[in-house]
């Protein structure tokens, strides 16, 4: 165990792993059923509320988001960011994010919603604290794969 890589190990002894996820609480709100809690990041934040954290002190502090990606699926390519499915800056559940090019493919922006997806985008929206809103519609745009004012149509009589 006391080998050369846990020599940058803080002086409780723990790992990197240990000392991130003491920082996370699990039982974060769910904003898209099927992907469950988000996970909260309670550590330290930037000014855009993006969680940080640092892997050693020899190194910067990182987006903590970024970190747990990194960790669950392997280096990312470059070019490419982890995008919040959940729309929650905090959020370091890596099942919420996907790996996404800085310019998006937008070319599914006119697709059409079935009767099912507009239902559950309905509740989606019903559940989410009001000043979230704008945020979990953009979310849901992007987990529908269509234009946010698509479903801001929703929610007028559009769909119904
Ligand atoms: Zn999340």
């Amino acid at each position: 165990m006391w080998d050369g890589r846990t020599r940058h190990s803080s002086k409780h002894g723990l790992t990197a792993q240990e000392r991130f996820w003491a920082k996370v609480n699990k039982n974060g709100p769910i904003i898209i059923p099927r992907l469950g809690k988000c996970w909260v990041w309670t550590g330290a934040t930037d000014k855009d509320g993006y969680g940080r954290f640092g892997l050693d002190k020899d190194h910067r502090s990182e987006p903590a988001y970024r970190v747990a990606f990194e960790w669950e699926n392997g280096p990312l390519a470059p070019g490419m960011e982890p995008d919040h499915l959940c729309s929650m800056e905090e959020c370091v559940r890596p099942t919420h994010m996907k790996a996404v090019t800085g310019t998006r493919n937008n070319s599914n922006a006119h697709r059409k919603l079935t009767p099912v997806q507009v239902r559950a985008i309905e509740q989606a929206i019903n559940a989410a604290p009001h000043k979230r809103k704008t945020e979990v519609r953009k979310a849901l745009a992007r987990e529908y794969g269509v234009a946010s004012g698509t479903i801001y149509n929703v929610l007028k009589e559009d769909y119904k």
